[in-house]
């Protein structure tokens, strides 16, 4: 413990900064952004398996998607990217 402020002011800059240009088609693969209070980012292939909270399948090999609420990356999930795409779909009203 004790070396996370500084981590999490770099972090909040870096935020503020995807927001004001958040230009989802221009972001390449691996680049966060925040979605919704939620950081985003999208991963390649992983021999990994995880367990999408989306549709509650294992998956495995694919590329993904990473979100975690702002601020609380411990919290992190994996998603199919469709699946997190209908669920921030769902919650915009
Ligand atoms: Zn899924």
């Amino acid at each position: 413990m004790g070396k996370g402020s500084r981590r999490g002011a770099r972090e909040a800059q870096a935020l503020a900064a995807l927001r004001s240009e958040d230009e989802p088609a221009r972001r390449p693969v691996g680049v966060d952004r925040v979605e919704d209070g939620y950081v985003v980012r999208h991963v390649g292939t992983s021999p990994t398996a995880y367990r999408c909270p989306g549709c509650d399948h294992e998956f495995a090999g694919v590329p993904h998607v990473v979100a975690w609420p702002e601020g609380d990356p411990d919290s992190r999930r994996h998603w199919h990217t469709p699946c997190w795409t209908a669920r921030t779909r769902r919650r915009r009203r």
